[in-house]
């Protein structure tokens, strides 16, 4: 098993130093550590470490490591993989984020799906920042009609936007995508004020996208080491 207390406390000093030396401050930026496929037992050791925002993409999985984890305090969970419209409900149920959403249907059916008893669901619209067509995630000119739309709903709060860049080994390619995806960002925020996320950076690349505004990197390799899917089918 590798060693999550080293890893988290290097991610977290990656973090702090690009903080640094692009004037900001350390406290604006969430390390969320992306644990699908781990189980839930390496989720408790990171949360013994002090680790308590989790990123999931499957929903079977995740529900599951959900369950085995509830008595944990503190524990924020975040959705970040791709939704299927029939399976909203138990995410409006279960999850404190959701990072994926990318049409106004799924929107909908959260805020209408989402427990009374629970505070608002915390979304961040996922923009195709690359224009790939693989890709989820609205595309950049949509996002503004779409922001004014999902604000509006009642049980949502919509905090801010979430990309996956096209990975690519050209750096200045690399930060172009962050870039246009910060300036999406704070256009956005002249009409709509609350929004505070980015949510943006992974593994190899949460430095740059850390210079270019991300006030979250979702994070799974750097911690948990290489994803083995063997076991998934
Ligand atoms: C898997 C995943 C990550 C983490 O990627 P790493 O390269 O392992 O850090 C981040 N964001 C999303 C949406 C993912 O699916």
């Amino acid at each position: 098993m590798p060693c999550i207390n080293d890893n988290l406390n290097k991610v977290q000093q990656q973090i702090d130093e690009a903080a640094k030396s692009s004037g900001r401050a350390t406290s604006d930026i969430t390390l969320l550590a992306v644990s699908k496929t781990r189980s839930a037992d390496e989720l408790r050791l990171a949360y013994d470490c002090g680790q308590r925002h989790f990123g999931e993409n499957y929903l079977q999985e995740s529900l599951e490591k959900i369950d085995a984890l509830s008595t944990l305090d503190e524990l924020c969970w975040h959705f970040i993989g791709p939704i299927q419209s029939n399976k909203t409900r138990p995410i409006a149920e279960s999850f404190h984020w959701v990072h994926s959403v990318d049409r106004l249907k799924i929107a909908r059916r959260l805020s209408e799906q989402r427990p009374e008893h629970l505070p608002p669901l915390n979304i961040c619209l996922q923009v195709n920042i690359s224009r790939e067509e693989s890709k989820a995630g609205c595309l950049p000119e949509e996002t503004a009609a779409l922001v004014d739309e999902i604000a509006a709903l009642p049980r949502i709060q919509l905090r801010g936007l979430m990309a996956i860049p096209k990975a690519t080994d050209d750096p200045e390619e690399q930060r172009n995508a962050f870039h246009r995806m910060q300036q999406l960002f704070s256009d956005l925020q002249q009409k709509h004020p609350t929004l505070d996320t980015l949510s943006m950076g992974m593994s190899g690349d949460m430095a740059m996208a850390i210079a270019e505004g991300a006030t979250i990197v979702r994070i799974g390799t750097a911690i948990f080491g290489p994803r083995d899917y063997s076991n998934k089918n």
